[in-house]
């Protein structure tokens, strides 16, 4: 008999990408996704625990599962609960203490492990089962192809954790010691997202371009030449990758936003702060000459690259004067797109026990000085496209009945106005309107008639 798994996702991209492939692991037990989580026999919270809001969150949502679990056992059925991701494989038992009718918890590492996991806690005589190890087996080799098509844009994880111990970032504790995946697997992967109609593929990775998986010639490849190969599938129209790392650009990741027309003129490139000194309290290992040096070299490979970032604000030890140089650093660069966050400290990170810690009231007021600069910066950005055609893969329905959503080359989101029939066409559009978070545009053809 068919039975449903719910699965939230919160975080980042990689978590989409481990929820889609969870998905596939459990298809061969019969499992199928449903929309919400009172439907499903299996429900799976992939967590995040980047910042304290983000482990909140789990914590929160738990309390809703509980009612629905209590109500579903009330009527005779079964609900296993699992909690997987990061807050999991960074609170393990925690997790289960705090929320004792959890029945599965797991990490990130783990996940192709679901089958004998759901097993033992089958099993089980309510023990919750806890599995928070790093495998040595990497978990892509026993991952199934796609049990389900991903529609027209879909993520593709090549590399993940990370060796680089920023001071405030939990990331190399909770996804374990830095991995790229081998070239022939990643090709296989994407010929299959392609063969099943998925026309724009997102590279991911931690730190994406420190990748150097084995090519079928036996050599390290880096994101260069594995961008290129990706180029030659012919029907994979758009590559994009994120999260690239200052200290990872490398020519080979330059020459490719040059050569390579299927690449969009799109890059998030994390600088965190502009200030050496707040940078190297972040052990980040750039000064912010070294931002800018790398920003000219991809601005002259491709004029028209479209630049995003994240940047925290109140890391311990920052100044006003610090505060100030990220400001004059982003009035430069002028960013396209960026996030930025009030820094949060994390339970082991060594920025957590740092001395000095920014009193709230100053990170509050410092997040809200830069927000307000980087929306001016986003409208402008959008601004200057109104008038221009665009090209748009139209990707979902849009917010009003006739519209449909989609992705400029600059991952702008685009409401244009298009029948469902034309969803997943790359379309020329017309912008006609701009807001800081979106373009409005109608159909180049339509627009000329
Ligand atoms: N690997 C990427 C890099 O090095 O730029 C970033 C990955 S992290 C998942 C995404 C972003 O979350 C970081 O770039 C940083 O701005 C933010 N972040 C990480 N830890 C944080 C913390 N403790 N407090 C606030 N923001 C944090
Ligand atoms: Fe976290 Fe730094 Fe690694 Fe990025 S590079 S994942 S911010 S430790």
């Amino acid at each position: 008999m068919a039975k449903g798994v719910y699965i939230k996702t919160f975080g980042c991209q990689m978590n989409v990408y481990d929820s889609a492939r969870m998905t596939d692991v459990l298809a061969p037990l019969g499992f199928t996704a449903v929309d919400t989580a009172k439907d499903a026999e299996l429900v799976i919270l992939n967590t995040c625990h980047i910042r304290v809001k983000a482990a909140e969150k789990v914590y929160s949502e738990l309390g809703t599962i509980r009612r629905l679990k209590a109500a579903k056992a009330k009527s005779g059925g079964r609900m296993i609960v699992a909690v997987a991701g990061c807050t999991a494989q960074a609170e393990g038992a925690e997790v289960i203490e705090r929320a004792p009718f959890v029945d599965l918890v797991f990490g990130p590492q783990s996940y192709h492990r679901l089958p004998e996991l759901i097993a033992r806690v089958l099993r089980a005589d309510g023990t919750a089962v806890l599995d928070t190890s790093f495998p040595t087996e990497p978990k892509f080799d026993f991952l199934p192809t796609a049990a389900a098509p991903r529609g027209f844009a879909a993520f593709l994880t090549v590399q993940e954790g990370c060796d680089k111990f920023c001071s405030f970032c939990v990331v190399p504790y909770t996804r374990g010691a830095e991995y790229s995946r081998p070239v022939a697997q990643i090709l296989a992967e994407a010929r299959g997202l392609v063969r099943d109609g998925v026309r724009e593929i997102t590279l991911l990775g931690q730190n994406v371009n420190a990748y150097h998986g084995e090519g079928p010639d036996g050599r390290e490849w880096r994101l260069g030449k594995l961008i290129r190969h990706l180029a030659e599938i012919p029907g994979l129209d758009r590559i994009r990758y994120t999260t690239s790392h200052p200290r990872d650009v490398d020519d080979e990741q330059v020459a490719a936003h040059r050569d390579v027309p299927q690449l969009m003129p799109f890059l998030h490139l994390p600088v965190q702060s502009g200030s050496d000194r707040v940078l190297a309290a972040m052990n980040r290992h750039h000064t912010v000459a070294d931002y800018r040096r790398i920003v000219d070299r991809l601005r002259c490979a491709r004029a028209d690259l479209a630049l995003s970032t994240d940047l925290i604000v109140g890391h311990p030890g920052e100044s006003e004067e610090d505060h100030r140089a990220t400001l004059g650093l982003v009035n430069e660069v002028r960013f396209a797109q960026a996030f930025s966050f009030k820094y949060s400290p994390r339970p082991g990170t060594p920025a957590a026990s740092g001395a000095s810690q920014v009193h709230d009231d100053a990170k509050s007021r410092r997040l809200g000085e830069l927000q307000q600069l980087l929306a001016n910066h986003h409208r402008e950005f959008n601004e200057a496209c109104v008038g221009r055609t665009l090209p748009v893969l139209l990707q979902k329905p849009g917010r009003h009945l006739g519209q449909l959503a989609g992705r400029s080359p600059y991952l702008q989101s685009v409401h244009v106005a298009a029948v469902a029939a034309r969803l997943g066409e790359i379309v020329p559009a017309v912008i006609t309107a701009a807001t800081a978070n979106s373009l409005s545009g109608s159909l180049a053809e339509t627009a000329a008639e």
